[in-house]
């Protein structure tokens, strides 16, 4: 996408074909515009499709563009924040709510591969969350009870099992959510679109969203070549937004994360590693993620942009790390690399905003948009077509809050990164 090899990688050479889409020009109506082509907003215009609703999706680049066609692909059950915080964090209410919904969120994902025939990947063998040391095994021994205490099917794994079903030592145990799975991302959010297509609504690529004026009482929404005109409008730009979107991004910091794929596996190795294709992370607060694709490439990633003198140190950590890991990868070659941003909120929770009348966002999904942004954009087309009021939402609505120090923080998530990487696995 963009000419840019390192932006989608691999996803973007296994992924089917886009569905065919063009930039907008001249003025159309809608009942909804949506503005973002990635789960939030696909899911979005689904939905609103689903009920015969005119829908337009605006986007500033291709479907996927954004964290949605770069990501490692591990539909999760739930936020970095444990069950019990979120009561506690955002009210029992909406605590309660949300847990309800993250919960589900991986079965909506799969229901709708299965419905609309998204040929994307999927696994439904759940997510490793592997444990570092004794403090990362009692932070997954914490996790399990707290799910198993509220009736999820989540196992904690210690021994032979957690080296049988990752394909290493270097584990304390593990967390199984059988909940989760693993999807291809780009392939899901193409998916998401042309289903929503197929069922009427539009979507317009290389469509920037730049302005938003009022035209007696209906949303006027214009791009560099056209308009759309409609009585609502939702944002779905998260961290990648642009222009009139611009103060989402603002409240998130940027963590950037990469990832790297290798040629395709030997029969005996990829037996060897994640035999039943569960996707896997670490505890590690640097962590790194793995799994495997459809044609048995294994795929690694950890924070770190694959830019400037950053580049090397990741590339050369992961080396190091993967033989670590799995020494019986030997001198595999790399085919793929490419990184993004996950935008990242001060409490870890998704922010919920109403920016004018009948103009909504979602975002800040803190590394973890498949579920939540299906189950979220879900939301939005419920609020839009008027099925639920902003109060039944699973989220507050919030003030848009710039983020304290978010350069800074930034910075210090690159350098830092860098630094944990030069001197990691060296030993
Ligand atoms: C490297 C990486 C790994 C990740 N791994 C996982 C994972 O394994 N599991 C998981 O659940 N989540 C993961 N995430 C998080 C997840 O990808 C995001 O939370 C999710 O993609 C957000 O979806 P979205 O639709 O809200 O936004 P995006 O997918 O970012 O889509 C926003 C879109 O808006 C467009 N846009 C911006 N401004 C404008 C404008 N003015 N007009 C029109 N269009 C505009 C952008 O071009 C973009 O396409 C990962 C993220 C990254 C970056």
């Amino acid at each position: 996408m963009n000419d840019d090899p390192r932006s989608h990688g691999l996803w973007e050479s296994s992924a089917p074909a886009a569905p065919a889409t063009r930039e907008l020009e001249g003025d159309l109506q809608a009942d909804v515009v949506i503005l973002g082509a990635g789960f939030t907003g696909c899911s979005a215009a689904l939905h609103l499709a689903q009920r015969g609703v005119r829908a337009i999706v605006l986007e500033k680049n291709d479907i996927g563009f954004g964290g949605s066609g770069r990501n490692v692909g591990l539909v999760n059950a739930g936020m970095w924040v444990m069950p019990d915080e979120l009561p506690r964090v955002l009210g029992a209410e909406y605590g309660e709510r949300l847990l309800t919904q993250l919960g589900e969120a991986p079965s909506v994902v799969f229901d709708l591969i299965e419905r609309f025939a998204i040929d994307c990947e999927v696994t439904r063998t759940g997510t490793l969350h592997c444990a570092v040391g004794r403090r990362g095994l009692e932070e997954i021994k914490e996790r399990a009870r707290q799910w198993q205490a509220r009736g999820a099917d989540v196992v904690l794994l210690v021994g032979k099992e957690v080296e049988r079903l990752v394909g290493t030592q270097r584990y304390e145990g593990a967390l199984l959510d059988r909940r989760a799975g693993t999807i291809q991302p780009l392939a899901y959010v193409r998916g998401l679109a042309k289903a929503a297509i197929e069922l009427g609504a539009s979507v317009f690529i290389r469509s920037a969203a730049l302005r938003r004026e009022d035209v007696s009482g209906r949303w006027k929404i214009s791009t560099a070549r056209g308009s759309v005109t409609a009585g609502c409008v939702l944002l779905a730009t998260d961290v990648y937004s642009t222009d009139i979107g611009a103060a989402i991004k603002n409240e998130q910091v940027r963590l950037p994360y990469f990832q790297l794929a290798t040629a395709p596996l030997s029969e005996r190795v990829r037996q060897s590693i994640l035999p039943e294709r569960q996707g896997a992370w670490d505890t590690k607060q640097i962590l790194s993620s793995f799994r495997l694709d459809r044609s048995g490439r294994l795929i690694f990633g950890s924070v770190g942009a694959l830019r400037g003198g950053g580049a090397q140190i990741h590339r050369d950590w992961s080396r190091r790390e993967l033989i670590r890991l799995f020494p019986q990868l030997g001198d595999v070659a790399i085919d793929h690399e490419w990184f993004g941003m996950i935008g990242m909120t001060a409490d870890a929770l998704p922010r919920l905003h109403i920016h004018d009348r009948q103009v909504f966002s979602i975002s800040g999904y803190n590394g973890r948009g498949i579920g939540p942004g299906t189950v979220m954009g879900r939301n939005l087309a419920r609020l839009a077509l008027g099925d639920v009021s902003i109060h039944d939402l699973p989220l507050p609505v919030t003030d848009v809050s710039p983020a304290s120090l978010r350069t800074v923080k930034e910075a210090f998530y690159e350098v830092g990164a860098q630094l944990a990487h030069f001197t990691g696995a060296r030993i």
